[in-house]
């Protein structure tokens, strides 16, 4: 590279990368492979539409890059064409929600969604994000005692309120989310039931996680999380008479998006590829069982773990413990001066301010990449705690 100034900040994060602990739960490593196509020619190109109805000449190449990312999207995830579609052109996790909404949800119209602060993301409806100018939301949160979802308070509140769409799929919520009931309670409430599965599709997919295709009518995904892709995102969409699958490819585009950016898809299809091998399997396997030790070694330390344990790779740990422990940014400064990059993170119903909340977020699927196992997490769970102490 002849840019001397941004080769060396390439540099600078790639040693910082090598040199901490990543506990951040939403990131990953990729395979050289998925950066040689991020890095690829394809960037230079204008693909706008749809492999065979494009708007510019020169797409016979990028047809074939985009049907085949498709493709090994349905088969990674065990659905067949006949009943399902998906689109592959999000640029990332946000717009391809706000996309759903664009073609399921007239303006105005409810997204029921879990609050921020109980472990929603912005785009689930809340107010400082788009999704809660154009629609209104219906928020929806945990069980105070459980710090659980409780299925009989969201039925109730979706019978009452009668959303336009429901979502489930959270950016931390460390448990199973039963699926079925969920779409039991979309149809009581003639709801469209939209999964956001962005955190856990690496789980999904290497079946470490239960699978929301049976019950959802679209499922949103982001790739770079623990599928362990480019910074991405694919709307999976149930084919039926009712023709979602159309809605969803103009709401995309030219809904709201121009070029689809043809680089990172071919990186989305060799990272979908990756996770389709044995080897993943057993990954996002192993993903879950360090999560396990890790909630198990820090509960045998004195911290409190938000529902008692985990389910997946995601782990909320209450550092304040109503005063007995440090808050949320301290145990994040403090952390991350000792080489451990985690998050601060509200717990939920948290006494304190989201700018220093009581709780951290942490998470496996970065450091299992990089071969740690039960062992390793549990001696990491001995230096945090000594990192720590109040
Ligand atoms: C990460 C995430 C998103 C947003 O993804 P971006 O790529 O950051 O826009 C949306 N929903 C959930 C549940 C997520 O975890």
């Amino acid at each position: 590279m002849k840019d001397a100034q941004i080769k060396k900040f390439i540099a600078e994060e790639k040693a910082r990368q090598k040199k901490v602990i990543n506990l951040i739960a939403s990131e990953n490593f990729v395979s050289p492979d998925v950066l040689e196509a991020l890095g690829s020619e394809l960037t230079n190109k204008y693909a706008e539409g749809y492999p065979g109805k494009r708007y510019y000449g020169g797409n016979t190449v990028t047809d074939k890059v985009e049907t085949l990312c498709r493709e090994r999207a349905l088969k990674l995830f065990g659905l067949s064409p006949e009943k399902w579609h998906v689109n592959v052109q999000p640029l990332s996790g946000s717009p391809a929600n706000v996309a759903v909404y664009t073609a399921l949800v007239p303006q105005g119209g409810k997204i029921m969604g879990m609050s921020l602060d109980q472990g929603g993301h912005l785009t689930h409806g809340h107010k400082v994000s788009a999704t809660g100018r154009f629609w209104q939301q219906v928020p929806y949160g945990v069980d105070r005692k459980t710090e659980t979802l409780n299925y009989a308070t969201l039925k109730a509140l979706a019978a009452k309120e009668k959303p336009n769409i429901i979502v489930a799929g959270f950016t931390a919520y460390p448990r199973v989310i039963d699926f079925k009931k969920f779409r039991d309670i979309a149809d009581a409430a003639g709801a469209y039931l939209m999964v956001d599965m962005s955190h856990i599709a690496g789980l999904v997919a290497g079946k470490a996680y239960p699978s929301p295709f049976p019950y959802a009518d679209i499922v949103t995904s982001t790739v770079h999380k623990t599928l362990r892709g480019p910074r991405s995102a694919m709307i999976f969409v149930r084919k039926d008479e009712r023709g979602l699958d159309k809605l969803i490819d103009k709401a995309v585009f030219p809904g709201l998006q121009g070029g689809p950016h043809m680089n990172q898809i071919a990186a989305v299809a060799v990272a979908l590829k990756e996770a389709a091998t044995p080897a993943f399997r057993k990954y996002a396997a192993q993903v879950v069982k360090n999560a396990h030790a890790f909630a198990d070694e820090l509960t045998k330390l004195g911290w409190r773990i938000i529902s008692g344990g985990t389910d997946s790779h995601l782990i909320l740990m209450d550092t304040w413990m109503n005063g007995k422990g440090i808050p949320g940014k301290e145990a994040s400064d403090r952390l991350e001066k000792a080489g451990i990059i985690v998050n601060k993170n509200a717990i939920p119903f948290d006494t304190r301010s989201p700018f220093d909340p009581s709780g951290i977020r942490i998470g496996t699927a970065a450091e299992t990449t990089h071969s740690f196992k039960e062992k390793d997490f549990r001696k990491l769970a001995h230096r945090m705690d000594s990192v720590l102490r109040k």
